[in-house]
């Protein structure tokens, strides 16, 4: 009996959500003295997941499972889960996991607890702890089920190393016509910018910028450091920024390394999207500006003079 982990990639490289699982699957593995299976679908590279603590890789490689398909991923995974007899499964908290997780618990008759933010407080019984209500409150859980699915908040465990040798295995599950009944056929990227949901670092802006014109040196910034843009509410509500870089309670939850506001004053709907951020550096010319209390490093000043000065230093580097 083995812990099962999905891991994900794009363009066939593993994604570092999926590294942070395995550490995870390890941290239960150890637990109750068993070990981490790792499903990988089409992934080109596998060798970082040994690193983490996987002792077994189940390489699947299929043309027809290119393009993400939730129910047939579930399908995958859940014949994975069978011939490895895995009572725990774990899945990210992706756009894409939180869509195959109620597909493979449908299929395994299992519980599944999303946003998870610890190991077990106990397996036995299994009890889960997670973040509920937009991050402003933890729910501890108690998974019934025989077999149990977990998705595990970003980082909310890290990037444990946990050197172990992985044996790799072909894997070729039986697909079924019903797989496919619904099939994405083609993916165009709308845009090669980091995305939010992926994002280490995020660099956020407010109406303190006054117009959507003065944007240009969000962008410079974030291009700087590699980080994706996002925004308040009354910004996209006014058209200065699509509504995708909408974050808070009623946009894009953002759980980055690195969260810098810009002249955002700090609305409590605003910190309810962000509170999962480790670092929060806060750009303000009002040195009462709520968003201080919640920041881990604060610049009072103006945005128009600090942000061009900071990316010309950090370019530097
Ligand atoms: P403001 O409140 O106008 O703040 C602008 C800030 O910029 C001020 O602190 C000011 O001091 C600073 N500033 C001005 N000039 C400069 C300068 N030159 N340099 C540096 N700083 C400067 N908001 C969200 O963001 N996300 C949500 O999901 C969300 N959901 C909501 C849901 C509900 C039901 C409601 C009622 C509200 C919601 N809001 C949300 C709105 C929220 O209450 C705030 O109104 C909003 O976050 C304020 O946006 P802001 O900080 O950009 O603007």
């Amino acid at each position: 009996m083995s812990v099962l982990v999905y891991t994900e990639s794009e363009e066939g490289k593993i994604k570092k959500i999926a590294l942070e699982v395995v550490a995870y699957a390890k941290g239960i593995a150890d637990q109750m003295g068993t070990t981490v299976t790792a499903v990988s679908i089409n992934a080109n590279d596998i060798s970082e997941l040994g690193k983490y603590g996987a002792s077994k890789i189940l390489q699947v490689s299929n043309d027809k499972l290119s393009n993400f398909n939730a129910e047939a991923y579930a399908d995958v995974i859940a014949q994975a889960a069978k011939s490895e007899d895995a009572k725990v499964i774990i899945v990210s908290s992706s756009a894409n996991s939180k869509f195959l997780a109620p597909a493979l618990a449908v299929n395994l008759e299992a519980g599944y607890v999303p946003n998870v933010t610890a190991l077990p407080e106990s397996t036995s019984p299994f009890k889960v702890k997670s973040n509920v209500f937009t991050n402003k409150a933890f729910a501890s859980t108690e998974i019934k089920t025989d077999v149990k699915i977990i998705g595990l908040g970003k980082n909310s465990y890290g990037l444990k190393e946990n050197e172990t040798s992985a044996a790799n295995e072909a894997f070729a599950p039986n697909l079924d016509a019903h797989d496919f009944d619904m099939e994405i056929v083609s993916v165009d990227k709308a845009t090669d910018k980091v995305t939010i949901a992926d994002a280490e670092i995020v660099v956020s802006a407010g109406r303190g910028l006054k117009g959507p014109e003065n944007w240009g040196m969000i962008e410079d910034l974030a291009k700087t450091l590699g980080a994706a843009t996002a925004c308040s509410k009354p910004v996209s509500d006014m058209g200065w920024r699509p509504h995708s870089e909408h974050v808070g309670q009623t946009g894009k939850p953002v759980a980055s390394n690195l969260y810098i506001a810009i002249g955002i004053s700090g609305a409590i709907q605003h910190l309810a999207g962000i509170n999962a951020s480790k670092v929060k550096v806060v750009i303000n010319n009002d040195p009462e500006a709520p968003f201080f209390k919640a920041a881990d490093y604060g610049i009072v000043g103006d945005a128009f003079e600090i942000v061009p000065k900071l990316t010309e230093k950090l370019k530097e580097f």
